[in-house]
């Protein structure tokens, strides 16, 4: 089926209601018919409901959903996109192990790696995006995975996938990929030879910036990397924590699996049914909304260009980019509505953004609405001189989220701040 079916139809099985819309199963636990039928699907014997922490019925539309719009087996809807993020990681990691990942990240992955996991002693190595042989550099014996972003947030970049799934595979290791700016609909990471993807929903999914939300979806791929007893132990020993569960023998995807039974159970960022609904809504007309985002988005990267305060615009299907080729390589259909551009230096950018009427300023993105972002001075201010450097972030770079208004008043809305 074409993703504009997937998107609307994929994971709804009508229940005896027969309602058109999928409903909200707003509960927190539900009715076990005996202490057997407990005992039962605590040890897996039966599948069904326990408790929302691990699963919830409107949840697992929008987890089937999105695993068909990726072309992955299965999927686990977490609170937050950074909660997607986390799991994935110390999914794979413990301790003394490391993940190689590429320095054009979310300014919010970047510490996750940088500080938060390091106290847990997990070490992040980075790369440029654009020199796999970097990151091959990196891998050694404790490496569980390597991490990038299919457009990178805010440098918008797009990597040559080929390159960096090849030295995934080559080393043995789990690839995974954060497709929250392309979305499903502009690129499928899975169909690239990439084992994982992890979006945050909080973006397109939702489309108006109603909710926050991640998912992570496990490609099939995924689990005859974890079938390696060195590379991946926790994977293929018992669980002490789940009766001596070995998640590689189980019979279901290894990888959703240990996510949802150990980490979403222990560390709870589960998201709720509500908003599990919002996403569902969002979806049905993701491929509509995209496209026109991404339409408006090019228009903008153009008259940027011809500006003559503008020092260089970022997005990847303007033609002379560096981004150009692997963007026709692997993207279908347009670049979203994330660009960049440049102007002389810090206070002349934060001029800019004080100077819109019709953009936002606000640290978002994939809203219906139009943004604009400092980095600089908002989401990446954490961040050193040179991990700035390191993730494309100038001080005179502004981030624009082109919503779907009429382009021709958010071109007349820049043309005045730029004045
Ligand atoms: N990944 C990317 C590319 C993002 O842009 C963001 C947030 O801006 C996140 C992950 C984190 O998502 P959330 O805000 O849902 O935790």
């Amino acid at each position: 089926m074409e993703r504009e079916t997937l998107a609307i139809h994929g994971g709804y099985e009508r229940d005896s209601q027969k309602t058109m819309a999928v409903p909200i199963y707003m509960t927190t636990a539900y009715a076990f018919d005996s202490a057997e039928h407990a005992a039962n699907l605590f040890s897996l014997q039966e599948t069904g409901n326990i408790y929302t922490r691990i699963g919830n019925p409107t949840t697992e539309v929008l987890e089937r959903r999105f695993a068909a719009l990726e072309g992955g087996v299965t999927a686990l809807a977490t609170a937050s996109g950074m909660a997607a993020i986390t799991y994935s990681v110390l999914n794979l990691c413990g301790a003394g192990d490391n993940i190689v990942a590429a320095h054009q990240l979310y300014g919010g992955t970047v510490t996750l790696l940088t500080h938060t996991l390091k106290r847990l002693g997990i070490e992040a190595r980075f790369f440029d995006v654009h020199r796999p042989e970097e990151a091959e550099g990196l891998i050694d014996e404790r490496t569980k995975g390597i991490f990038f972003e299919s457009i990178t947030n805010p440098s918008i970049d797009v990597p040559d996938f080929a390159r960096l799934v090849e030295v995934a595979n080559r080393a043995g290791i789990l690839s995974i990929v954060d497709n929250t700016v392309a979305t499903p609909i502009l690129c499928n990471p899975i169909e690239l030879g990439v084992d994982i993807v992890v979006h945050s929903t909080s973006k397109y999914t939702t489309g108006q910036g109603l909710a926050l939300g991640g998912i992570i979806v496990e490609g099939e791929s995924a689990r005859k990397k974890l079938l390696d007893p060195d590379r991946y132990p926790h994977f293929n020993q018992p669980d002490p924590s789940y009766h001596g569960l070995i998640y590689s023998e189980s019979g279901h995807p290894p990888f959703t699996l240990r996510g949802r039974l150990s980490l979403l159970r222990d560390m709870g960022a589960a998201p709720s049914p509500f908003n599990s609904w919002l996403f569902i809504q969002g979806l049905e007309h993701l491929p509509l909304r995209i496209r026109r985002h991404s339409e408006s988005a090019l228009k903008i990267a153009q008259w940027l260009s011809e500006h003559p305060k503008v020092k260089g615009v970022n997005y990847p299907l303007l033609p002379g980019d560096p981004n150009f080729d692997n963007a026709r390589r692997y993207l279908k259909g347009g670049a979203s509505g994330l660009l960049s551009f440049e102007v002389e230096g810090f206070e002349e950018a934060k001029r800019i953004a004080d100077s819109v009427r019709l953009f936002s300023r606000v640290v978002n993105i994939g809203d219906s609405k139009s943004i604009i972002t400092h980095p600089a001075s908002t989401t990446h201010q954490q961040l050193s001189p040179q991990e700035l450097e390191a993730a494309g972030v100038s001080e005179g770079l502004i981030r624009l989220s082109i919503g779907l208004e009429a382009v021709e008043d958010l071109i007349e809305d820049l043309r005045e701040a730029l004045g």
